[in-house]
């Protein structure tokens, strides 16, 4: 269905924060602006509280994760950084594939599946989106996504 992206966005982000440890802090930077998208709701917010919950699941004490909403044009960029322990270079491409879990030892201590962010990948490329991370050992870890921005054009045409 159409989406105002930035008030589901915070929405989503309020329902975080009533459970969020309390060390951890959200920390928003989300547009003033209306963006319109098409989304799937249910999906949409699996692929969010899948990375969400990473961002805190794998924050320090005292952490901030940054919640971000940027316009390019045609896309909106939406991503999650955090501060927290971070992702090797030559496994950041493996973190999306199914039951992927960097760094046994620590990951099985926290717990988790290692499907979060293969099924995260599946659902934002429903919506055409792409989906790619970035990372820092020891700074922490970036998901960005991407989701088409309805035009006048694409909105007469559904
Ligand atoms: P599940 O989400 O199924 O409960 P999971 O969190 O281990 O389990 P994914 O969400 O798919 O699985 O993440 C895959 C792996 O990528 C994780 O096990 C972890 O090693 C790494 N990872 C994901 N997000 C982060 C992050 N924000 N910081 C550091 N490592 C991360
Ligand atoms: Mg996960």
């Amino acid at each position: 269905e159409r989406t105002e992206f930035v008030s589901y966005f915070h929405h989503i982000i309020d329902r975080f924060e009533m459970n969020t440890p309390e060390h951890i802090t959200l920390h928003r930077d989300l547009p003033r602006g209306k963006y319109l998208v098409w989304l799937d709701k249910d999906k949409m917010t699996q692929v969010l509280d899948n990375i969400i919950s990473n961002a805190i699941k794998y924050s320090p004490e005292g952490g901030t994760i940054q919640l971000k909403v940027e316009n390019n044009r045609h896309h909106i960029l939406v991503s999650i950084q955090d501060q927290g322990m971070g992702i090797a270079y030559d496994k950041l491409e493996k973190i999306f594939e199914r039951f992927y879990r960097a760094d046994k030892a620590r990951t099985r201590k926290l717990g988790g599946t290692g499907l979060g962010l293969a099924i995260a990948k599946e659902l934002v490329e429903v919506h055409h989106g792409k989906i790619w991370a970035k990372s820092v050992e020891g700074k922490g870890t970036t998901i960005f996504f991407t989701l088409p921005l309805m035009n006048k054009k694409w909105r007469g045409e559904r």
